[in-house]
């Protein structure tokens, strides 16, 4: 395999160690730990397992979590109220409410009624604004952490081609506006994109985020590109695997990130980085 493998995991818990040393010093400082608040509504099973990840990852870097957990059938306003107290209470830097949402609950009045200075998934309309007009702000994990790994291999992005493909407000998007910061030209594709292959082929850094297995093969990729595969999904066989059909674009690219293993622990990564940037910014104002 000529692509160099880009290893998001052994990349995370290097920087988890360094962000576990910030929570000491952050504790020391102030004599108390910075605070993650996880918000789960219901029990999706996909959900669970992501939040014991990310309730986890905070007890190894000695930053407090906690787990609020309401039922399935909770109402908005019990949402929205739990949410207010979190954001009025001292303690708590971060505030994430796992998503999906059951569905008689509007997501976006759940973002919104997240404090922007603790919302550490990035997605109130207030970071999202701030990030498109290239002010500080608390930035979506998923592509904060794969810009921290284009950083980590220095591949450059000034003037590079950088083509993104899927348009989310999670992760395409905000992606494509962080490339764009960084000095990129960027091409942002969605489901409606035609002959996406011609704007593949024209990548120099080439993001799939999707949730298509093996969209991008190896035709649609430059020889030499950096190839980012944000993509979970779950073959019938149980296999996860991302968006890039890896073994034939390992052959073409200049560096791959794989699936697991990839983006998915830099996600949590940046999650503790985030809510240790807002306990130092809360501290300081
Ligand atoms: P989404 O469904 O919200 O968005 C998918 C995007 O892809 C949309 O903009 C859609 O227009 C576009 N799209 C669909 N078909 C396309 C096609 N044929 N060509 C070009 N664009 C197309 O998904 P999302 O929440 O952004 O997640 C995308 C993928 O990334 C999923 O597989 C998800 O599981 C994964 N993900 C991974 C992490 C991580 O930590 N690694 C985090 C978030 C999401």
């Amino acid at each position: 395999m000529p692509a160099q493998l880009l290893d998001g995991k052994s990349l995370a818990e290097r920087l988890r160690q360094t962000l576990a040393e910030r929570a000491k010093q952050f504790n020391a400082r102030t004599g108390r730990p910075a605070g993650l608040a996880v918000i789960l509504v219901g029990n999706n099973p996909a959900s669970e397992v992501y939040v014991r990840h990310k309730v986890a990852a905070c007890e190894k870097a000695t930053i407090a979590s906690q787990l609020v957990r309401l039922e399935a059938s909770c109402t908005t306003e019990a949402l929205l109220s739990q949410i207010e107290s979190l954001n009025n209470d001292s303690q708590v830097d971060g505030i994430l409410v796992q998503l999906p949402l059951p569905e008689h609950i509007p997501e976006k009045r759940v973002i919104e009624a997240i404090a922007p200075n603790k919302d550490v998934d990035g997605f109130h309309p207030a970071n999202a604004g701030a990030l498109f007009t290239g002010q500080p702000c608390l930035k979506p994990c998923t592509p904060f952490g794969v810009m921290v790994m284009l950083e980590q291999i220095k591949a450059p992005l000034r003037g590079a081609h950088a083509v993104v493909v899927g348009a989310s407000n999670i992760v395409g998007k905000p992606l494509a506006m962080m490339l764009l910061q960084a000095g990129a030209t960027v091409t942002i594709c969605n489901s409606k994109t035609l002959n996406l292959e011609e704007k593949t082929r024209r990548a120099d850094i080439l993001i799939a985020a999707v949730g298509r297995p093996s969209l991008i093969t190896a035709e649609m990729v430059k020889p030499g590109a950096v190839v980012i595969d944000v993509g979970i999904n779950r073959l019938d066989s149980g296999k996860l695997v991302g968006d890039v059909d890896f073994e034939r674009v390992a052959q073409v690219a200049q560096a791959i990130t794989p699936v697991p293993g990839g983006v998915g622990p830099m996600t949590i990564a940046m999650l503790l980085q985030n809510t240790l940037d807002a306990a130092e910014a809360a501290s300081l104002s």
